[in-house]
């Protein structure tokens, strides 16, 4: 849907203002058409018409021969590949799954019985909502019976009535997956015990209610985003005949006294009417001639904004055609002269979440924006580590969004007056890529990999992909990235800071696969740096780059990478300080196709201390495997051990991209030169001191030392080893982990939430990186990761 919000306008109604005749409230003007039930071919041959001549928006009704679900979902795909609907759909087309498919070039009114299982209902149209790519709209219908009520009498229609109301909440429930507990509702007839919610719909979906009698239009005033009216009143057809003046008269003074209801009813529930849209079926004896056009003009004057026809025939659809291009004018001008913006009034649970100090009104369209209070919101509030509340969530899909996004977020006084975030994929350690009150720059939505010369293995890669997804998408070309331990992890977040992968001891640092960004910097500026164009900044960005711009695209070479070895072994540790040094001595000695981790944990209540490291070996000949790994499996008495040959893709994989975060993290980092027995009994009182819940030291080094330290901003190029503690409390964690940190030569701000650290992570590059950052982003715009003032 498009719509664009509205404020408060001169002499408009609102949930403060006293029920008074409907008038123009605004909505965007749609023209459509209704699809009719029973005659595919002809469904079919409208709506491809439809297609043609501009039409805004197919509606399709659940009847005896058909269902709106089944026909929108094949027109959805077709129309939004600009296919020719009579042609059957491939798999390729259907574009399901994607967090945003193709759009369809109208918008999709599915009106579906409201006597159908609601979180059945409520699922299929989140689906819906993908492969239209956010053009849906649902409404239910009380006046078509459900499968069930054929076997029985129908229902009463005030029982009907209030099944569909009750299917509104459920509906609503299902689509609520910021509330982490199953939905249950007991009502009078519908009930769900206990089922997962979700998913909820990628886009702003409106949920509506058919309500031709008065009590439904008093329900839909108090629960509904939409009203629809699909039939006319009986002195529609009498009068001076069919289509006639007071025909006319008496089909608007129908939709007048419905609107009434609907906003008395809004109004008594706080609500205000400009939420609610009016949709109603021009009735066929209308659509002829002069009646149209007048109808349509009087009705948006009674507060209606879309109107269907069902035409017979594609020539009369053409016919309607031409007349709504002269109504389109004559509602723009009228509108503009009385000073009408067009716009919808966002929910009452929407304005009452929104933030002061953001100017919700002025966010440009194109940045896909979610805020406190859309049922979608609780899909993007946290991240995969932190629990967060920010006012907005701006999500642009290319490099001129992000611009349009850093410069809207500034001009709300951002970062001085309010928080501001950058979030690629969510799983900074630090949590910073959420915040409380402020606004979220989420790049999720760029991450696309392509491949830019095959020769040279070159690639660029969007910062929202996971390199999860990164590697599955290199994996067929015999191609990898080293990038981290896993696959969830965020490219954006992760080559800006280092990257110490799996594959690191052999390739070196992600950041040394960089051959050039694209870059958003604090002003809006769009730039391009690598060693030709702007090198200093390319130099900052492979270690500090989210403190100096948020990039929006990377160039890498990719490695030729075959199947690897990936090992999972498991010792019982009675003595820390020993298998830690141990482990340690082996893994630096390893050869360079050799990389592993070590996650080490402190006995615990009915646990005894373990450890468990993950090695990749960068070769094919299982028996070479094996001998690379018997050191590492030698280090201490096995409890379990798990080798396989996998693809790297196999290593890395990629992850629910839905975070539930809570809570803030805590961590802390250090690297270390090496392993030696002092710094290892440093850590294994660390793990003794009850203040760690996780530890992990990951071989680094290598490859990523062969690099000169002032080659890139990333100066921890002598740690061999970069240790990483995660507790809960900040200052036990600091006076447990310091013994540690005297060992150290540095530290890598991913895994490092302590504040003022960045003398320690950025050592000798650090004056030439306080230069850079004066000169590209004077006044600290992007603060939230690295403080670089
Ligand atoms: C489970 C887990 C495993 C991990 N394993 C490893 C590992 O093995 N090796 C390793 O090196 N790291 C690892 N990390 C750390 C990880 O690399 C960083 O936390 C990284 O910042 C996450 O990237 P993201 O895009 O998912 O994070 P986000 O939370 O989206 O972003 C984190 C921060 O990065 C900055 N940022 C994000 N996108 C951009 C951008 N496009 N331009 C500029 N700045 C940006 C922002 O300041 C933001 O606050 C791991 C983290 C987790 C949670």
């Amino acid at each position: 849907m498009n719509d664009q919000p509205v404020n408060d306008q001169p002499g408009s109604r609102g949930a403060d203002h006293s029920p008074e005749q409907p008038r123009d409230l605004g909505h965007p003007l749609r023209l459509g058409l209704l699809l009719p039930d029973d005659d595919p071919a002809l469904a079919t041959q409208l709506a491809w018409a439809a297609a043609r001549v501009g039409v805004d928006l197919l509606a399709a009704r659940d009847g005896e021969d058909g269902e709106a679900w089944t026909t929108l979902a094949y027109l959805a795909s077709a129309l939004a590949e600009g296919g020719d609907p009579g042609a059957p759909i491939d798999g390729a087309r259907q574009g399901a799954g994607e967090e945003s498919g193709p759009r369809a070039p109208m918008d999709l009114l599915a009106i579906v019985s409201a006597a159908g299982n609601p979180a059945v209902l409520g699922r299929a149209a989140a689906s819906l909502d993908l492969l239209s790519g956010g053009r849906l709209e649902l409404a239910l219908d009380p006046g078509v019976p459900g499968p069930l009520d054929a076997s029985s009498e129908p229902p009463q229609p005030h029982h009907a009535e209030d099944r569909a109301a009750e299917s509104l909440r459920v509906i609503t429930g299902i689509w609520d997956t910021g509330d982490p507990g199953k939905l249950r509702f007991r009502g009078e007839h519908v009930t769900v015990a206990g089922t997962p919610r979700g998913p909820a719909p990628a886009h702003p979906l409106r949920l509506g209610l058919v309500a031709q009698r008065r009590r439904a239009q008093r329900m839909a005033g108090r629960l509904a985003q939409s009203w629809v009216s699909l039939e006319a009143p009986i002195g529609a057809s009498i009068g001076d005949g069919e289509g006639g003046e007071e025909g006319i008269a008496a089909l608007v003074e129908h939709w007048r006294r419905a609107r009434t209801q609907v906003d008395d009813a809004a109004v008594a529930a706080g609500r205000d009417p400009r939420e609610i849209v009016g949709t109603v079926l021009v009735p066929p004896a209308f659509s002829a001639g002069n009646s149209l056009p007048v109808s349509m003009l009087l009705g948006v004057a009674a507060g209606v904004s879309t109107f269907l026809i069902a035409p017979a025939s594609v020539e009369e659809l053409e016919v309607w055609a031409e007349n709504a291009d002269r109504v389109r004018r004559e509602v723009a001008d009228a509108r503009e002269q009385a000073g009408i913006a067009v716009g919808i009034r966002p929910s009452l649970a929407v304005r009452q979440a929104r933030v002061p100090g953001i100017d919700y009104d002025a966010i440009p369209s194109e940045l896909d924006p979610i805020e406190p209070g859309d049922p979608r919101y609780g899909t993007v509030r946290s991240t995969y580590m932190r629990g967060g509340r920010p006012g907005l969530v701006l999500r642009p899909q290319d490099a001129a969004g992000v611009s349009a996004a850093v410069r809207y977020a500034r001009a709300q006084g951002a970062p001085e007056a309010m928080p501001l975030s950058i979030r690629s994929a969510g799983h900074g350690m630090s949590g910073r890529s959420t915040n409380d009150g402020g606004i979220v720059i989420d790049l999720r939505a760029m991450r696309s990999i392509e491949v830019l010369d095959a020769a040279t293995r070159l690639v660029r890669i969007g910062p929202g992909a996971q390199w999860g997804e990164v590697a599955a998408a290199l994996a067929p070309r015999g191609w990898a990235i080293s990038s981290g331990d896993s696959g969830g992890v965020g490219v954006g977040g992760l080559a800006t800071a280092g990257g110490i992968g799996l594959l690191g001891r052999q390739f070196g640092l992600t950041i040394d696969h960089i051959t050039a960004v694209e870059m958003v910097l604090a002003d809006g500026s769009q730039v391009r740096a690598s060693a030709s164009e702007n090198a200093e900044l390319f130099w900052g960005v492979r270690g500090a780059g989210s403190a100096l711009g948020i990039v929006t695209a990377f160039e890498m070479r990719a490695q030729e990478v075959g199947d690897v070895g990936l090992a999972i072994l498991v010792h019982p540790m009675p003595d820390a300080a020993d298998l830690l040094e141990r482990w340690g001595e082996v893994a630096a000695a390893a050869p360079r196709e050799v990389t592993s981790f070590l996650l080490a944990q402190g006995a615990r209540a009915g646990q005894d201390a373990m450890a468990q490291s993950i090695t990749v070996v960068n070769r094919s000949e299982p028996e070479a495997i094996l001998a690379d790994l018997q050191p590492l499996a030698d280090v201490a008495p096995l409890a379990q051990q798990q080798v396989v040959l996998t693809p790297y893709a196999g290593v890395v994989v990629p992850s629910q991209p839905t975070h539930r975060g809570r809570g803030a993290p805590v961590t802390r980092s250090v690297l270390l030169e090496e392993i030696t027995p002092e710094a290892a009994a440093a850590m294994a009182d660390l793990l003794a001191s009850g203040q760690v819940h996780f530890f992990q030291i990951r071989t680094t080094g290598g490859a990523a030392a062969d690099v000169p330290v002032d080659a890139t901003a990333y100066a921890g190029r002598r740690g061999a080893f970069s240790v990483l503690a995660m507790g809960s409390e900040r200052a036990a964690l600091n006076a447990a982990f310091a013994p540690v940190e005297a060992f150290g030569v540095g530290n890598y701000h991913s895994f490092e939430t302590e504040p003022g650290r960045e003398p320690q992570t950025f050592g000798p590059n650090l004056p030439r990186l306080l230069a850079l950052k004066r000169e590209v982003d004077p006044h600290n715009v992007f603060r939230d990761n690295v403080v670089l003032a």
